[in-house]
């Protein structure tokens, strides 16, 4: 099974998408976290990306597309399964159009797409208190969901950073550039009878099971 989380930032694609990874064991694929890998380790690749994701901004197509590509290839290769949860790729109408030609090539295509559907103010609260581990990318919340240990991560040991993306000058132009330019892929995906919605404003396990079961519901 393939399946694409949509959402806009902090919508909880992240810590969705590892869990369905771990429910339906297969590979769960971050583009935010290759980027941010590859700036980490300092490699051509992640000095490319840096000053996009610094300035909130998508990195180009010619670069993102196949670099997300072979990441998936590599994942989906992995396991005999050949599925996969996607977060965060596709995020434009050009690349969900070569993400479909790839699949198809590759003789499969997107089983689901997932829309999680949350009010832009509970998204901006989300953010402002957004922490992640810098070494697996585990998402936390400063109030709502702080780390056992302050500062590190309970499921690697990794440290728990704020992402300079969500600092709160950066996220109002983060959540436009989603507005414009992924929303549209909301009604690509619908006229592909792909799409399906869940309420992604409920506890994270309700969110769980209403995105279980319309994976099912295709
Ligand atoms: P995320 O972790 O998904 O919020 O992504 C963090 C940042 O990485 C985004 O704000 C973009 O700068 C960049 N990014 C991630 N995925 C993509 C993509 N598919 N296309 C372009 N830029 C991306």
């Amino acid at each position: 099974m393939i399946l694409l989380l949509l959402g806009a930032p902090g919508s909880g694609k992240g810590t969705q998408g590892r869990l369905l990874s771990e429910h339906y064991r297969i590979p769960y694929l971050s583009s935010g976290d290759l980027l941010r890998r590859a700036i980490e380790q300092d490699t051509e690749f992640g000095r490319q990306v840096r000053e996009y994701i610094e300035r909130g901004l998508y990195v180009p197509n010619t670069i993102m597309v196949p670099a997300a590509i072979t990441e998936l290839t590599r994942l989906r290769h992995s396991q005999d399964d050949g599925g996969a949860v996607l977060d965060g790729f596709p995020r434009t109408r050009e690349q969900a159009e070569a993400l479909d030609r790839d699949l198809t090539t590759e003789h499969t295509h997107l089983d689901r797409v997932l829309l999680l559907n949350v009010p832009k103010e509970v998204l901006v609260t989300r953010l402002a208190g957004r922490r992640v581990c810098r070494s697996c990318g585990a998402s936390y919340h400063s109030d709502t969901k702080p780390p056992k240990k302050a500062g590190i991560c309970d499921v690697c040991g990794g440290e728990v950073i704020q992402r300079v993306d969500d600092k709160p000058e950066m996220v109002d132009g983060r959540l436009t550039v989603y507005f414009e330019r992924t929303l549209p892929l909301v009604a690509y995906y619908q006229q592909q009878g792909r799409l399906a919605q869940v309420d992604g404003n409920r506890a994270e396990g309700d969110v769980t099971h209403a995105m279980i079961a319309a994976a099912k519901d295709k």
